[in-house]
């Protein structure tokens, strides 16, 4: 996923771009002109934390310890705290942390794993790796995750796990799925690859269930310097085995009492996500004052009335909850999606689609027996959802020549 943003986001921040200051003194429309906003651009960050980077990763090389090893225990004890979990181990990936949960719960051919087809492709990607059967639950129309009211229907004999996703920055409704699943002895993996530090009814996303997994890929909230994850538990024997099965199923030195996989982290990621880590809340905090610049501005547009673009709602928010929502993305739905994305291309704004195929379409899905029409809500997602650049150096200025060219765009 956001391979458009890696391409779009190092190009965009090449192309030469007006300072604030200038903005302010330049006339509207020679601002508007002379804009360019990328869908991310990491280089900002980059730069306000390069002091602290620097030494972090230099005691890794002076160590010459690159995988594992006492940066990798650090990030984990304080990913864990972060996430309210007891236990969290380094993984590889995002995927990886995902494909791990499943066997560390024993999922294997003939068995289905129920999540949605509005995600990354990683998430039911897994289920396949592993020979079993993913089965899809349409998703809820305000939220895009996963329908609640839904589940109940997708489950079998066979069901051997659930993967809610907290998309976009904001958590599944999770009440409702637990109580389903605690009754019928069903475990949950929460992928919370896009939602680190998000919350549910002062619950942090990943801690709610058997396991939360979270992807450090770099455009996520927390993101590495390369690819890395991480799985959540607080269940000493789930956290063991996990542990177990990230080398290769060793208990003993050459002793492999299960099949596992190199599902280890490298010591650099680490160094670089404790560095990140302490910066995440005041980061989480810009994206989520983006998304109220946006969404006052769409109000005043009158687009939001006339149904043209539809704003995401942040459904905790109002039980005063600060962690309602990180919004790694902003993600609207639109009237007209292919021609607006590609009007504002033209303008320079950075956008893109999460996601354009929802996964029962996909081709190396067709096995399943899927057709078109089976999930409406989120084909019907897939046709209007539009991604923002919401990261949290956003200038005003910006924020409103986005705003600005959607309303151009509408007429
Ligand atoms: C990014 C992502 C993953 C996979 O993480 P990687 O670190 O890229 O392997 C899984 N699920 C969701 C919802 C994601 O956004």
């Amino acid at each position: 996923m956001f391979r458009d943003e890696l391409e779009d986001g190092p190009a965009a921040a090449n192309t030469p771009r007006p300072l604030p200051g200038a903005l302010t003194r330049a006339s509207p429309e020679a601002t508007l002109a002379g804009m360019k906003v990328p869908l991310l651009d990491l280089k900002i960050q980059y730069r306000a934390i390069e002091d602290e980077l620097r030494p972090a990763v230099d005691e890794v090389f002076e160590s010459q310890v690159f995988i594992m090893g006492p940066k990798v225990a650090e990030l984990e004890a304080a990913v864990a705290a972060y996430s309210s979990a007891l236990y969290a181990v380094g993984v590889s990936s995002g995927t990886d942390a995902l494909l791990v949960s499943l066997m560390a719960l024993g999922v294997k051919a003939g068995d289905e794993v129920v999540t949605t087809p509005f995600t990354f492709f990683s998430t039911a990607g897994v289920v396949s790796r592993l020979g079993a059967r993913p089965v899809f639950v349409d998703i809820d129309p305000a939220t895009f995750n996963l329908d609640p009211a839904k589940l109940e229907g997708a489950l079998t004999p066979r069901t051997k796990a659930v993967i809610p996703v907290h998309l976009f920055g904001q958590c599944v409704d999770m009440d409702p799925i637990l109580e389903v699943l605690r009754r019928r002895g069903i475990p949950v993996i929460e992928d919370a690859a896009q939602s680190i530090g998000a919350e549910y009814k002062g619950r942090r996303a990943g801690s709610m269930a058997e396991f939360g997994i979270f992807s450090f890929f770099p455009s996520k909230n927390l993101g590495g310097f390369g690819d890395g994850g991480m799985v959540v538990t607080s269940d000493k024997a789930l956290a063991e085995k996990v542990k177990t099965l990230r080398v290769h199923g060793e208990t003993v030195k050459y002793h492999h009492m299960f099949v596992g996989g190199n599902f280890r982290l490298d010591a650099l990621q680490a160094a670089v996500l404790l560095v990140k880590l302490r910066h995440l809340d005041v980061w989480s905090k810009g994206r989520q004052e983006n998304a109220a610049h946006y969404d006052r501005r769409f109000a005043e547009s009158g687009l939001a009335a006339k149904g043209l673009v539809v704003p995401p709602p942040a459904v905790y928010k109002d039980g005063g909850d600060a962690h309602y929502h990180i919004y790694n993305q902003y993600t609207l739905r639109v009237k007209d999606r292919d021609k607006l994305q590609a009007f504002l291309k033209e303008r320079g704004v950075g956008n893109a689609v999460y996601y354009p195929v929802p996964l029962h379409l996909q081709d190396c899905f067709k096995g399943l027996g899927y057709r078109r029409g089976d999930f409406p809500v989120s084909e019907e997602a897939a046709e209007a959802a539009l991604s923002l650049p919401v990261y949290p150096e956003l200038t005003a200025e910006q924020k409103d020549y986005v705003v600005a060219s959607i309303r151009e765009f509408y007429g």
